[in-house]
């Protein structure tokens, strides 16, 4: 078998239109623009190439991004301050506070002091929370993507074995929980799993994201199995690669995505339908804009 890709650059581009569509929308109908505030604090090369990445994909679509930028060593609370302003600025409909934070930062308290109602990367507990009990008002972006890619690609979910290779709370819990959702039945291995292929083979849905490049090798997957790779590894050569073996693994897979090119254009996508969410949310009183199972079909 030779896999079919899932190209996340497609995808990624019919959302991206549709969320211009959106955008131009709220501003012809209730004079809005929507507002994203990225906060980042130090100087990481890799949070800068991130930042500037969501900044130019807000101008593409019509987001109007605001940008701010603290040292390393700058206090807990003067971000926490600039989040509370944020929050209670009418013209802020998403706040994203870029990770990692230096180490003498509290996450929880810093993604607490976020209004759960701007809270676009849904890292806040209360979006968590959502996740948990089958509702969620901000699905987090890079599991929220893929299921949009699933989803695209007309992948059955319902009753199908997922496997979840990584268990972050970024990335591989919440995937977990939207599989859930979606009545798949999962199994998440992490860095302690024993035997790692003994829960791969079984899966015909495979996500993985490890950020071990070679973790998944062909033997490991279960012929016509539906392959996402969600792992970035820049290997010592300069070379972008995921988890997977890729040419192994498609000739195994049914479908499977690429890297570059297959869940990274979506990440950075579904910040944008976040944020354009929120926006349309506070124009209609704040009623829930995603509601239930994460998968809503967002695209025609
Ligand atoms: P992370 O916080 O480092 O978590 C990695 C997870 O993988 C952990 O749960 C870890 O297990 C598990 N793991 C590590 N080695 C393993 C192994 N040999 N076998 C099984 N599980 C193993 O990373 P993350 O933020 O979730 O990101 C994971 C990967 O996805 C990275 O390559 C990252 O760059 C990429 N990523 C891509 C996007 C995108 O848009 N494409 C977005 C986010 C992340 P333990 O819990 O036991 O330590």
């Amino acid at each position: 078998m030779t896999a079919t890709i899932i190209d996340g650059k497609s995808v990624a581009a019919k959302v991206r239109w549709q969320c211009r569509e959106r955008a131009d929308e709220l501003q012809a109908r209730h004079g809005v623009v929507p507002g994203l505030a990225v906060l980042m604090v130090g100087d990481d090369p890799a949070s800068a190439v991130y930042v500037r990445k969501k900044i130019q994909a807000c101008a593409d679509v019509g987001i109007q991004s605001h940008k701010f930028l603290f040292s390393r060593d700058e206090k807990q609370s003067v971000v926490i301050d600039k989040i509370r302003e944020l929050s209670a600025d009418p013209k802020i409909h998403g706040i994203l506070v870029q990770l990692p934070l230096p180490k003498h930062f509290d996450l929880q308290e810093v993604l607490g002091a976020i209004d759960q109602e701007k809270d676009v990367d849904g890292f806040h507990l209360y979006n968590v929370g959502g996740l948990v009990v089958g509702g969620t008002v901000f699905p987090p972006c890079t599991p929220y993507g893929v299921m949009l890619m699933l989803d695209n690609s007309g992948v059955e979910i319902a009753g199908r074995n997922a496997v979840v290779v990584g268990a972050s709370n970024i990335v591989g819990k919440p995937m977990a929980l939207m599989l859930m959702n979606r009545e798949a039945t999962v199994s998440v291995c992490h860095a302690k799993t024993r035997d790692l292929a003994q829960f791969t083979i079984l899966a015909d849905i495979l996500i993985v994201a490890a950020g071990c490049p070679n973790l998944i090798t062909g033997p490991m997957v279960k012929s016509g199995a539906v392959v996402i790779d969600v792992g970035i590894n820049r290997l010592p050569n300069g070379q972008l690669v995921g988890d997977c073996d890729f040419e192994a693994v498609s000739r195994r897979a049914s479908k499977i995505t690429p890297v570059p090119g297959g869940v990274g254009p979506m990440t950075v996508t579904m910040l944008l339908v976040n944020t354009i969410s929120s926006a349309e949310r506070s124009c209609a009183d704040r009623s829930p804009a995603i509601a239930g199972a994460v998968g809503a079909a967002l695209i025609d």
